[in-house]
């Protein structure tokens, strides 16, 4: 998500005249993007800030922003240990950033260009920097199209999962009215996009003026030159047969989805407030797979929350060994202050939480590994997405990660590539003519 804000913030500022360049050295303003869902994100949000301290002094007319969630939990006190820090806006105002820099630095808008770097996007941990600096009147916007953008189409979360921070951080759930979803869609598509992922921390209950998911992805579907539609993360206690079903018949619905467990042992899952059972999640991913022919199904499951003992560390293995998921993710508990996990203490203790975190790792890797042995010898349609050096990077609908070598001229296309072999995370492949 925080990819998706950055990339929002900037199309504000370039639309207001400003230029995306990638110098820091040359910038006015630096922004970092910062994230806090775990402990470790934050530190190198704080560490990335840290960095720009010399960049920040070398003019006294420089400016550093923080803005995301780290900068909503710490608010203005992080000040005290980054003095060289300007302004701080937490995610609760992602959509007023543009206008209260410009507001609070009294910029001339027009006579500024933007340069934006580290936009490197791993999930919830992200950290985005964004500069901005002088440019000739009437700058030119030097974004490129990506052939695969994010779109936010909620904020916030009501969900309150015992480990959680992001309710506190970015408020309740809103929902973002469906003409603005589409008109940003369209111009992502008039700039060349193909894909896009529709990002809310719950995108199951989307709900505005009577319009539910299901209803949204159907009108995303008919935007015309739009090839795929991908959506995550999907919430067990709130996709339902309506949601599953359009997946199912939308053409440009990708055939995945990402759907997190987080445990397999029902007390854990009590404890973590997360509304289901394992016994009712089991039964989505049967009707998952039982109408989406070839559907992929990942997960996420988090290990080394306080109350986990060895059973119901053992019950989570055991779960996602017969799931039936093609990769799941595994995460170790980080306790928040303020969640209501925070309160329980560390009771698993480093060493034991490691432990489990490697054993469950090896799973994982183990199911990644026989999941993408299925497309050994096949031909699978491909976006291309990006290059790197000679290779083209992109994916299957039914998110497989594919390499192949190919040239610059098919990127925004879907190929046909053979699979001639399989790693842990990615497909090798040949282009078939
Ligand atoms: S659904 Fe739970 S884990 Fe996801 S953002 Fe909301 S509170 Fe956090």
């Amino acid at each position: 998500m925080n990819v998706a804000d950055s990339s929002a913030i900037t199309n504000e500022l370039v639309s207001y005249g400003l230029i995306e360049s990638a110098i820091s050295e040359d910038a006015d303003i630096i922004i970092i993007n910062t994230c806090t869902v775990r402990d470790h994100a934050e530190k190198l949000a704080l560490t990335e800030a840290g960095k720009f301290k010399a960049w920040r002094k070398a003019k006294k007319e420089r400016r550093l922003v923080l803005i995301g969630c780290a900068a909503e939990r710490l608010g203005e006190g992080v000040k005290k240990s980054f003095p060289f820090i300007d302004l701080v806006i937490g995610s609760k105002k992602i959509e007023e950033v543009p206008a209260i820099i410009a507001g609070t630095f009294k910029l001339q808008i027009a006579d500024f260009k933007l340069t934006k770097e580290n936009d490197d996007s791993c999930g919830q941990t992200n950290n985005n920097a964004t500069s901005y600096q002088p440019s000739a009147p009437g700058g030119e916007k030097v974004s490129p199209a990506e052939v695969s953008a994010y779109v936010n189409i909620m904020r916030g979360c009501n969900n309150f999962c015992s480990y959680c921070i992001v309710p506190y951080v970015r408020g309740a759930e809103v929902s973002i009215p469906a003409a603005g979803i589409i008109a940003e869609i369209e111009t992502l598509v008039g700039n060349g996009t193909k894909e896009v992922t529709l990002l809310g921390q719950n995108v199951n209950s989307y709900h505005y003026q009577g319009l539910d998911f299901a209803g949204l992805l159907e009108k995303v579907n008919g935007i015309d030159g739009l090839l795929r539609i991908r959506y995550m993360t999907n919430h067990p206690k709130d996709i339902n047969e309506r949601i599953i079903g359009a997946i199912a018949r939308l053409p440009k619905a990708c055939n995945h989805i990402h759907l997190p467990m987080q445990s397999g042992s029902d007390r854990v899952l009590r404890l973590m407030n997360r509304q289901y059972t394992t016994a009712q999640y089991m039964d989505i991913v049967r009707k998952i797979k039982a109408t989406i022919p070839g559907v992929s199904v990942t997960s996420d499951v988090l290990i080394g929350f306080p109350e986990e003992t060895e059973r119901d560390f053992q019950e989570t293995y055991d779960l996602v060994e017969k799931a039936g998921f093609d990769f799941c993710y595994v995460f170790r508990f980080s306790a928040r202050k303020g969640t209501a996990a925070y309160a329980l203490g560390d009771r698993v203790g480093k060493e034991e939480k490691k432990a489990r975190h490697i054993k469950m790792l090896s799973l994982t890797n183990r199911i990644a590994s026989e999941s993408n042995k299925r497309f050994i010898g096949r031909t699978v349609e491909v976006l291309a997405e990006r290059m790197e050096g000679p290779r083209m990077l992109g994916k299957t609908s039914d998110n497989g990660a594919v390499v192949f070598l190919c040239n610059e001229s098919l990127l925004g296309k879907i190929v046909k590539v053979r699979i001639l072999e399989t790693k842990v995370h990615s497909l090798i492949g040949e282009i078939v003519l």
